[in-house]
């Protein structure tokens, strides 16, 4: 059995004609799949009857299914999908500042392996790679999510569970699918993709020139903080990474944002603050400051807590009096397991019990 979210265009343009059928009817296909949401009863649409039977036969809308749907008073909704090898990911929906939109946030893999301390999703370890198919099911799970609270999915965030870098070629192909006007059609700008800092990937992904913008997760101003956080942060030290951010900015014309998640006592002084307005000096990047979600005790047994309200305001009033545009990103669904990881670590846990 085929997933039609598996297909390109020429890919699906490829099977059609292997069945015997005009390859002119791939475009629309998949064109409506895309607008659909996912769904498309075959029965319905006006199709050569070779192509409408080949279709039913061979052809079904997802691999993954909802396996469990979380929902906050603030209207984040929260995905757990089960994957046709019956892996699990998450993929996660927030209201965006605009009545009618929503922001969606995706995985990239199943587990991570990069062990971040603070970070629920790396506890489990790390599993496989998504297919680029995989991570465009999860934009029409969102997309069709928004549908139903009478909203449009404006922009997707490859933020979730992995390291997008560490699976490159599949999450830019997704990129593709999503944005690109012969399918998913939301638009190039529309698409973030967010690394831990891996050197390499930035400049694949500059070589790829998507016009996709680059989100940094930098949580530390300095190599020793952000080693003890990252381990990944051994290999790539601050300035490079800053630098391969420039060279990414340089090629796309598009500011970089920097992730900065604030963490009591370890990376939210006044001192970190103006470590990291230093680093921005010259720069035109945006600092997004992050709430931490708690996670319980991480991987070097320690339990992180969110910075108190008096140290963020100082934090971010010590970046913007050096003229660092920052602003916090709203904490969401703080009711639901909200921190990336949190939902599909409780599952397992529970089936493990089970
Ligand atoms: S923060 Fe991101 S890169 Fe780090 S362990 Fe978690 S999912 Fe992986």
């Amino acid at each position: 059995m085929n997933f039609l979210s598996d297909f390109s265009l020429a890919g699906f343009e490829r099977q059609l004609a292997a069945w015997g059928c005009k390859t002119s009817h791939a475009r629309r296909l998949l064109l409506d799949y895309y607008a659909n949401a996912g769904s498309l009863d075959w029965a319905r649409l006006k199709l050569p009857r070779l192509l409408r039977d080949r279709l039913s036969a061979e052809c079904v809308m997802f691999g993954s299914a909802v396996a469990m749907r979380q929902v906050a008073e603030d209207g984040t909704i929260k995905l757990l999908l089960q994957l046709a090898d019956g892996k699990t990911i998450e993929a996660v929906v927030m209201p965006a500042y605009q009545e009618d939109r929503v922001a969606g946030c995706v995985s990239s893999q199943v587990g991570c392996a990069m062990a971040c301390d603070f970070c629920a999703t790396t506890q489990s370890g790390f599993e496989r790679n998504l297919s680029a198919g995989e991570m465009v099911e999860q934009f029409l799970h969102l997309r069709r999510e928004a549908k139903t609270v009478g909203r449009r999915l404006q922009t997707v965030v490859f933020m979730g569970m992995g390291e997008p870098m560490l699976n490159l070629e599949n999450v830019l192909e997704a990129a593709r699918r999503m944005a690109g006007a012969d399918m998913g059609a939301l638009g190039w700008r529309q698409i973030t993709v967010s690394t831990v800092g891996i050197v390499p990937g930035i400049d694949a992904m500059a070589a790829a020139d998507l016009n996709i913008n680059l989100a940094v997760s930098l949580h530390a101003p300095d190599d020793a903080t952000r080693a003890k956080l990252i381990p990944s942060g051994r290999r790539f030290g601050v300035d490079e990474i800053l630098a391969a951010a420039d060279r990414y900015q340089a090629k796309q014309g598009r500011p970089v944002s920097i992730q900065y998640c604030l963490l009591r006592g370890v990376n939210d002084s006044p001192g970190h603050a103006r470590q990291l307005a230093a680093l921005m000096a010259g720069r035109r990047m945006h600092v997004n400051l992050l709430n931490y979600n708690p996670t319980g005790v991480s991987l070097s047994g320690r339990a992180f807590e969110p910075s108190t309200a008096e140290a963020a305001d100082a934090f971010v009033a010590e970046l913007r009096a050096r003229k660092v545009a920052a602003h916090f990103r709203r904490s969401r669904g703080r009711e639901i397991d909200a921190a990336c990881g949190q939902l599909r670590r409780r599952s397992l846990q529970s089936s493990a019990q089970g």
